[in-house]
Parts: structure tokens; sequence; C-alpha cells
């Protein structure tokens, strides 16, 4: 049973609670930190994968990628922030399943252990906070907002080939395509690897997930390379490999890119987003005020959950300024406009703020289009604005 106690006890090991954890041990290294993480590895929504390729094997994103490209992959910030806070503190394959609390203490269960501590930041998206048993209950205006905030759905693939054939024809290899009951994707890009090794990224999304996930793998693949084939002509069936992540099934991430607020939760319950329960403060990109659903909101969340904690645990340690900030981060609306909350909600759109206004405007039409399907949707507040 009980033997450790903590200060702070960070649930998930994504980019969120990995900065969460990085800025308590950067102000005060002496707090003890211990980050329980459910599945076995660090970076959640960010997994860089190695799959065979023209050079050998190479190494490609299957989560989260765009804002900077990072050579070797965008899980490697997960990993330099786990080497910094330190891997004994960083506990794998630890799903939290309870967080009891009392006026003293909070005490966190995970499915083969009990801790107690003084602090917890939860980063995992809200669709799996909401599944943690919280004792005493959370107040009902924060439970509605978790179980009215579901989860996109998404598939992405990556196919490498012996060159970037695409390129020799001309073409960009970015394709954007309408609902089509034979082309699984939505979208494609070019993913020719800063080593040079040609390849194609692209993103079976929303209502196309969900028709394309329950079939055979290998009848998804056949789809989409035989469309493939349509757009970018016959070499486009001459792959290396072809590697794909349905983040629906993945463990503790259960679909992706980002939560979303169903229409009117926004305007009525948005506090509960960021508003700490006692002893339980909330982070996770989908509380950042900024870059909300990327990965630059993620770190934002976590560090401004750490300050959180920091202003109740040991205030001296934070200025004036810093104090004043986390009481109104807890309440502040996220700060976009409507045609920014339209990119921060869309990151395939956020990804080509430099490609000329006209493709922009094809884009934005495919989106709305798939957007405007029947049946679940990747982006419900966008219909809210
Ligand atoms: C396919 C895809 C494409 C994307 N594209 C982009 C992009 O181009 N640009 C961009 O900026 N962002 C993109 N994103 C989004 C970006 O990856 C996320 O915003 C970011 O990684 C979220 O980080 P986080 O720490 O908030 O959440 P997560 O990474 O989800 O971390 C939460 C952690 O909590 C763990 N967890 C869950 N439940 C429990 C539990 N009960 N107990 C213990 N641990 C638990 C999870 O395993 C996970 O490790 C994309 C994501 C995906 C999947």
């Amino acid at each position: 049973m009980t033997a450790e106690i903590w200060d702070v006890i960070i649930v998930g090991a994504g980019l969120s609670g990995l900065s969460a954890a990085h800025l308590l041990r950067k102000r005060d290294a002496k707090l003890r930190i211990l980050i329980l993480e459910g599945k076995d590895r660090v970076g959640g929504r960010t997994v860089s994968t190695e799959i065979p390729a023209a050079n050998g094997f190479d190494r490609w994103d299957f989560g989260g990628q765009w804002e900077f490209k990072i050579k070797g992959g965008t899980q490697q910030l997960s990993e330099c922030l786990a080497e910094r806070v330190g891997r004994e503190n960083v506990r794998l394959g630890s799903a939290v399943t309870a967080i009891w609390q009392n006026a003293e203490w909070a005490r966190v269960t995970t499915t083969t252990n009990t801790f107690l501590c003084r602090a917890v930041i939860v980063t995992c998206p809200p669709h799996l906070a909401a599944k943690i048993h919280y004792e005493p209950a959370l107040p009902s205006q924060r439970e509605f907002l978790t179980q009215s905030m579901p989860v996109g759905h998404m598939i992405k693939f990556i196919i490498t080939y012996q060159t970037a054939f695409w390129k020799e024809k001309g073409l960009s290899g970015e394709i954007v395509t309408g609902s089509s009951v034979d082309c699984p994707f939505c979208v494609t890009f070019d993913a020719t690897s800063l080593s040079g090794n040609a390849a194609l990224v692209g993103f079976i999304a929303g209502q196309q997930a969900s028709q394309w996930s329950s079939k055979e793998a290998g009848e998804r693949r056949k789809a989409v390379l035989s469309s493939l084939v349509k757009y970018l002509g016959p070499e486009a069936a001459s792959f290396i490999h072809y590697e794909e992540k349905d983040w629906a099934k993945e463990d503790y991430s259960g679909g992706c890119p980002v939560n979303v607020m169903a229409p009117g939760l926004l305007t009525y319950y948005h506090p509960s987003l960021r508003k700490p329960c006692g002893r339980i403060h909330w982070a996770g990109t989908e509380t950042a005020t900024q870059w909300c659903g990327y990965m630059s909101g993620a770190v934002q969340a976590g560090q401004r959950a750490a300050l959180e904690v920091l202003a109740e645990l040991c205030p001296m340690i934070l200025t004036q300024e810093e104090q004043a900030a986390t009481i109104t981060a807890a309440v502040t609306a996220v700060q976009v406009g409507s045609g920014a909350l339209i990119t921060c909600t869309c990151p395939l759109l956020a990804a080509e703020v430099f490609a000329s206004a006209s493709v922009i405007a094809k884009k934005c039409l495919a989106f709305f289009t798939f957007l405007h399907q029947p049946g679940p949707q990747m982006f419900p507040q966008v219909l809210n604005l």
C-alpha cells in the first residue's frame, strides 16, 4: 500500500506532463515529482517510428509533426524532457484509475500502486480524464464539460518510395480530396525525410476514418494505393513500405488529434476546463489558451499548471506577475478570434499557412465539406462559430 509521499504527481508523460515536470524541477529542484504514464513509452500523441526506406531505414512521425520540422521526429522532445526530469521519476505502464483528496493530501491510485501527494496535475485528454474515478466527485460543471468533449478520429499513414517520383513529374505530392467511397484519405503531403528518403504522408480522418477503420488493413492499404495511382500516376503502386497508425485504437489516447467542445460548451462551461478542483490541476493541450490542440499548446498548458501548483506549494518562488497570471489563466477563455479558432482546431489547415491564398481557399472548401458531412466529426466547435 502507501509508502511514498510526493509533492506533485503528474498524470501523463506526453508533452504537457513532461513540460509541467520540467518547469517544476527547474524552479525548485527539491520538489519530489512523479509522473505516471499509462503507455509503455513517453510522448503521448507524438510518436516517431523507424520504417524501411530507400536508404535502409528512416524515422517518421505518426502523431503530431508540424509547426517546426524536427529531424528524427517530435517524440524526441518528450524523450529529452524525460531525461532532464529524470527517468526514475517517470513510471511507464502506470495508468491512473482513481484520485482521492482531502484538505491535506491527494491519493493517486494506479492498477498496481497507490501514492500520496500534495498536488496532482492531470494532463490526459478530457475524455480520458473523465474515466478516472474522483473522490469526492468533481463539480457537475466539470463533469458536463468532459462528457461533451469528444476526441477526433484520424488514421495517419506513411508510404516510402525509392524516389519522389511526384516531384520528377512537377507535382508537390499534396492531394486534397472530398468525401468519396473509393478514396479513404482526405489529404496527403510530401514527407521526404531530411536525409532524402522519399515518402508521402496521408490522413484518413473524420467520417472516412470511422468508415475505413473497421475494414481489413490490407483492404485499406489497397484503396489508398489505388487512389494515389489515380492522382499521381502508376509509379505510386511501386512503394517500399506502407505503415499506418489508427489513433482510435491506441490505448490511453483513443483518438486524435484533439478533443473538441460540443456547441455551447465554450460559452457556458469553459471555466471548468482549467479551474483547479481542490488539489487537482488540469493541463493537456485542450486546456491551452493559445495553440489549443497543438504541441505548443500542450507545452503552454503544462507550464501554466506547473505555475499554479508552485503558487500553492511554494508561492515565494514566483514573481508577483506569475502569481497574478496563475489566477487569471484558470478562468480565461481561449484567446483567439473566429478565424484563428478554425486554424487552432485544424492542424492540417494550420500546417499550410505558407501556401498561396487560392490553395488555402480550396482546402477550406474541402474541409468544410468534410466537416458538414453527417456522422461523427472531428471539429464540431467550428460549426459553432
Ligand atoms: C496524427 C496526429 C497529427 C497531429 N498533428 C499535429 C501537428 O501537425 N502539429 C501539432 O502541433 N500538433 C499535432 N497533433 C497534436 C499534438 O500531437 C498534441 O496536441 C500533443 O501531443 C498533445 O500533448 P498532451 O501532452 O497535451 O497530450 P498527450 O500527448 O495525449 O499526453 C497525455 C498522456 O497521458 C497518458 N494517459 C492517458 N490516460 C492516462 C491515465 N489514466 N493514466 C496515466 N496516463 C494516462 C497518455 O498515454 C499520454 O501519454 C497531432 C496529433 C496526432 C495524433
